[in-house]
């Protein structure tokens, strides 16, 4: 059988335990695609070198992870979503140039759509609890849709605090201590920390406080239904948790890659949620 004519990757270290191959796989198969998507194992020191090659390695483009999005952002020519998340997690060739994005900005924005269609709409003020990567990507997400008042809680408070001056005044910093005098006025709330990921502790906040009609996103995605996500469903507020978060930011490096844009689907959300209880 002759070798795949497009071909992307996922670069980490380690990154054995990525869900992007199975993800990507489906839509090659779903598009009759004939194209691969494989896991690359590269260590810090070896990862420019590795960027640099990876045209004649056969990428048309690739997927970052940990622990190479800052150097990423470094190495390629960012567009106005990576420089101000400060990462870059996907990059792809242009005009003979290795561009970069970060793509939890759309996958962020693009779970909200899909579990609360119009929820831009109904939001004045949200509040984001944490403060790194993709916190940023969220609030950067919530800025390009309008938000008019975005909060930032972080345990860190000096980490609100930075995120805000680079932002701007629709942006503010808020000390944990404030997340329960926050919460009345909130109309979307956003985890995006690792509390309440599996072996972690729970985000400690009361959702009774939220206003009704309130919007509650989870960036984690195991599990699927993190404590905050249950105890918001039992509220009844509309949630959107962190797998559709995984799939949206999926889509445009898909597209770049391969030329499609591929669809989110409930049989590739099943197969993913499947791969999840199965580990
Ligand atoms: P990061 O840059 O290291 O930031 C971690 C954030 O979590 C910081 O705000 C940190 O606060 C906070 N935090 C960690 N432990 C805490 C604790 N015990 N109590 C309170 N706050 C705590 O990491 P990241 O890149 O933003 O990723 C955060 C999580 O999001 C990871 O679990 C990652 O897997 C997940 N994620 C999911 C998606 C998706 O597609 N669903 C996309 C990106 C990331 P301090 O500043 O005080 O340390």
């Amino acid at each position: 059988m002759s070798a795949p004519k497009t071909a992307a990757c996922v670069i980490g270290w380690p990154v054995k335990h990525s869900r992007s191959p199975k993800l990507h796989g489906y839509w090659l198969n779903r598009y009759g695609i004939d194209g691969a998507y494989r896991t690359e194992e590269v260590a810090p020191a070896d990862f420019a070198a590795f960027l640099g090659s990876l045209q004649s390695k056969g990428y048309v483009g690739a997927n970052v992870t940990i622990p190479h999005k800052e150097a990423a952002l470094a190495l390629t020519k960012p567009d106005a979503r990576a420089r101000n998340v400060g990462v870059a997690n996907t990059v792809w060739f242009e005009d003979g140039e290795l561009r970069s994005t970060n793509t939890d900005v759309e996958g962020f924005i693009g779970a909200l759509d899909a579990a609360a269609p119009g929820w831009d709409q109904r939001t004045r003020t949200a509040l984001v609890v944490g403060a790194g990567g993709a916190g940023r990507a969220a609030v950067y997400g919530l800025i390009e849709r309008g938000i008019k008042t975005i909060y930032v809680a972080n345990r860190t408070y000096e980490r609100a605090a930075e995120l805000a001056d680079h932002f701007g005044p629709s942006v503010k910093p808020a000390q944990w201590a404030d997340i329960a005098t926050l919460l009345p006025a909130s109309d979307l709330l956003t985890n995006a920390t690792q509390l309440g990921m599996d072996g972690q502790l729970p985000l400690d906040l009361d959702v009774r406080l939220l206003p009704s009609g309130a919007v509650v996103s989870d960036i984690v995605y195991v599990p699927l239904k993190t404590p905050l996500l249950a105890a918001a469903e039992a509220r009844g507020f509309a949630t959107s948790n962190g797998l559709d978060m995984l799939l949206y930011q999926a889509v445009r490096g898909f597209e770049l890659w391969f030329g499609v844009r591929p669809e989110v689907t409930a049989e590739q959300r099943a197969m993913l949620v499947a791969d999840l209880v199965k580990r």
